[in-house]
């Protein structure tokens, strides 16, 4: 570089030469002129200011200004959203972004997203389409519902129900049901949201019959069940079964609309998972709708799933905020294709993440942290004592709120003696987060835990952990 002691700011290389060089016309080639311009401009920008106050400082040679504008560009180019491998323990996590995809529906997703569909538009006749067809034959054959519908997730079916069947009407909805879930959807604010008018029955732990029937008035517009999905009151309660109520609410010529959250299609005794109500029997007790989410138990992508009568399913349609609500083609691909699968149920849970998941033997689970306790402990040997431990996972996502699962992880405990505890837990949990694909564990008493129940491919974990790094 020529020295030119007078004015060092004229010793910094132009915009123009640099991107004349060999190196500057294949990073203009990947990251476009433009936005190398502007990234060289920012650079050589700051580096004025570093010479005005310091004529000394070295200016970097073209080389180093070319690759420092190519790992700018490189970060800004990056994906925020980005996979993690989940060893929370909680199965459906709803931060985590909830079920996996079974491959089918991967499969389909690439399939419809990459070309035309016939999404609205039938194949037939030529003319418009509805883009309901697409599944819902199969949700009124799995669940035994007459029609169905989809829109965007569970909060948006609630709001349309709500929406279209008591717009400026009362709703009698017991106390205990008042949920709040994940902070985001309070049934008292989705019915405030959708211009109705909640009548609170009952007390938070006991809600009888006679609640109901005394909160019925000609303000009513229909009786509501909320599956309680995220606690439990145990001790002396009581509450309305869906059977009485659909009879109450026949008997007052109301709908009777039940909101399962997470709404499975399986006898979840017979995989050897706690007892959770499915779509069936809502639609059996005599629900007229059934609310429940795509993307929870079921175990497929967002959406939110309205089943139930033609009448009442054919008015939702009608209420035009069911364009506003609609879910996009590549859903619809997904949905169909995990929908597909449960009509197999002899290959229904190996072919699903969630079920499989919920479903994995505990001894397949120990099996796997004791092959991996030495891959973790000679990562982390000298700060942590590494160990295999039996866990409980969770189902998530507010399902079984009180369901655990016997399940194994790898523990790892702080035992650098040259700082804090807590110091160290946190340093171990931040390297783990500060990789490629972050690792998520939990803590549990001063301990990070690492549930391998959702591990699928140990392979991957294990060239993860060769990128951790505690400072
Ligand atoms: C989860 C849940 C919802 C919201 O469902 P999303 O698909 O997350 O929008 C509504 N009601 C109940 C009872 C739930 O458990």
């Amino acid at each position: 570089m020529n020295s030119n002691t007078s004015n060092p700011l004229s010793n910094i290389p132009g915009i123009d030469s640099l991107l004349s060089t060999d190196a500057g016309n294949q990073l203009i080639k990947k990251f476009g002129h433009k936005a190398m311009v502007d990234t060289l401009r920012d650079q050589i920008s700051s580096l004025r200011k570093e010479i005005q106050q310091d004529p000394t400082a070295l200016i970097p040679d073209d080389e180093t200004l070319l690759a420092q504008a190519e790992t700018d560009l490189g970060q800004r180019n990056a994906s925020s959203l980005k996979p993690v491998i989940n060893l929370t323990g909680t199965v459906i996590h709803t931060n985590l972004g909830r079920s996996l995809l079974p491959r089918s529906a991967i499969e389909q997703m690439q399939l419809i997203g990459a070309s035309a569909s016939n999404l609205e538009f039938d194949l037939q006749t030529g003319k418009r389409g509805d883009r309901d067809t697409h599944t819902e034959q199969l949700l009124a054959e799995l669940t035994g519902a007459e029609a169905a519908t989809v829109v965007n997730n569970n909060a948006a079916a609630v709001l349309l129900v709500l929406n279209t069947l008591a717009k400026n009407k009362e709703v009698p909805v017991s106390r205990g049901e008042l949920v709040e879930i994940g902070g985001s959807f309070r049934i008292p604010d989705i019915m405030s949201g959708s211009g109705c008018k909640l009548v609170e029955v009952g007390t938070t732990n006991r809600t009888h019959l006679k609640d109901y029937a005394q909160a019925i008035n000609s303000e009513t517009a229909m009786l509501m069940k909320v599956h309680t999905s995220n606690y439990e009151i145990q001790g002396y309660t009581k509450s309305v079964d869906e059977f009485e109520l659909a009879n109450l609410a026949r008997e007052h010529k109301l709908p009777f609309v039940t909101d399962l959250g997470s709404g499975t299609l399986v006898d979840f005794e017979q995989l050897g998972l706690p007892p959770e109500p499915t779509v069936q029997q809502a639609i059996t007790s005599g629900a007229d709708l059934v609310t429940f989410s795509g993307d929870k138990l079921l175990g497929g992508p967002q959406a939110g799933i309205i089943v139930g009568s033609h009448a009442l399913i054919s008015q939702l349609k009608a209420n035009p905020l069911k364009r506003a609500l609609r879910v996009d083609k590549v859903t619809i691909a997904m949905l169909f294709e995990v929908l597909k699968l449960y009509r197999n149920p002899d290959t229904l849970v190996a072919a699903l993440p969630t079920l499989r998941h919920l479903t994995r033997s505990v001894n397949e689970i120990e099996r796997l942290a004791h092959k991996l306790v030495p891959e973790f402990a000679a990562q982390l040997g000298e700060f942590a004592e590494v160990s295999a431990v039996p866990c409980e996972s969770q189902i998530g996502s507010g399902s079984l709120p009180t369901a655990r699962l016997a399940s194994w992880g790898v523990s790892i405990t702080p035992s650098d003696t040259t700082r804090r505890h807590e110091q160290t837990l946190q340093l171990i949990i931040q390297g783990f987060r500060n990789i490629p694909i972050p690792v998520i564990g939990r803590v549990q008493d001063g301990t990070l835990i690492f549930d391998l129940r959702t591990l699928d491919n140990p392979e991957h974990l294990i060239t993860q952990l060769s990128h951790v790094s505690i400072p």
